[in-house]
């Protein structure tokens, strides 16, 4: 299956194979990344006293929610840059122009994107793995241990948070409008659908005054969505909400010999992998390739594979 939308940073082969092997994929850029590059150039060019000032500038390009704001904003930018042709080039010939479709919000609210607009969150996990593997570089059994470590790790902070949304409510969440959601959605969809339902009072049931973002971009109801079920007196269906946020479980499919179709808990799956690995002998383990890894991992027909 073809994933929806596909979050880099601006590496042209890898953004060239997505396109190849994903062509019905929208490739988003990192904003977090993008911000972080311009900042720098603009360190570069700017005199020290203007680079605040035109640092919120460019962010207000990027945060610019359709085309005609974006069209003022780039305007303003432009106009406070007259002086740094060099820094307004490389706004805009290695950003803007070739690519705002793929992180100015004016493009990408319109894509479903459920909220991932920074790679941030891979990086971060990637990088915990590299302080866990320290210095064992090279030492299969070492590395092997230092990932299950971490994998482990991070499955217990995702149960804590699924437990958390199961049985702790907010207090923002207690009203019956809730009702169909609490312990069945994730606390994170419901900060974000508290906060719409401020924005209710003056869109009321209006799609045009809405712009309906919430819908669009994170699969959860809008403000004028909102203010429709609050007319009809009903509370927030389930339906509403994008299976993504509703998702409170951790079993992944586990296909042993012939699907089976049987669903099995991912610490089973991991100790299940871990007592594979543990039962090679010395040779073994060191002998393991990266294929043969891949081959633990996979063989014989067995799929770990995430839900
Ligand atoms: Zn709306």
């Amino acid at each position: 299956m073809c994933p929806q939308v596909i979050l880099t940073d601006r590496d042209l082969a890898l953004m060239k194979a997505i396109e190849v092997v994903f062509p019905n994929s929208i490739n988003l850029l990192c904003r977090f990344h993008i911000n972080k590059n311009v900042g720098a150039k603009c360190k570069q060019h700017v005199v020290n006293d203007l680079q605040k000032t035109i640092d919120t500038l460019w962010m207000e390009v990027v945060w610019a929610s359709d085309e005609v704001e974006y069209g003022q904003r780039l305007h303003q930018l432009e106009q406070a840059c007259v002086d740094y042709s060099g820094f307004i080039n490389y706004v805009k010939d290695t950003w803007l122009t070739p690519h705002r479709h793929r992180f100015v919000g004016a493009w990408i609210n319109r894509v479903l994107h459920l909220g991932n607009t920074t790679t941030n969150r891979v990086e971060s996990a990637h990088w915990k793995l590299k302080q866990m593997l320290g210095n064992s570089i090279g030492d299969m059994v070492k590395c092997w241990e230092a990932m299950n470590n971490n994998l482990r790790l991070q499955l217990g902070n995702i149960r804590a948070s699924f437990q958390k949304s199961f049985y702790e409510v907010e207090n923002a969440h207690v009203s019956p409008f809730y009702g169909y959601l609490r312990g069945s959605v994730s606390r994170a969809a419901l900060r974000r659908i508290a906060e719409e339902l401020l924005r209710v009072d003056y869109v009321g049931t209006n799609r045009q005054i809405c712009g309906c973002t919430l819908r669009t971009s994170y699969g959860l109801p809008c403000a004028c969505e909102l203010g429709r079920y609050r007319v009809g007196g009903i509370p927030i269906p389930i339906d509403a909400v994008h299976v993504h946020w509703r998702k409170l479980t951790m079993e992944v499919e586990l296909e042993i010999g012939e699907d089976d179709g049987s669903e099995v808990d991912m610490t089973a799956a991991m100790d299940e992998l871990w007592r594979r690995f543990r039962s090679l002998d010395v040779v073994g383990k060191r002998a393991l390739s990266c294929n043969g890894l891949v081959r633990l991992l996979t063989s014989p027909n067995h799929i770990c594979r995430a839900t």
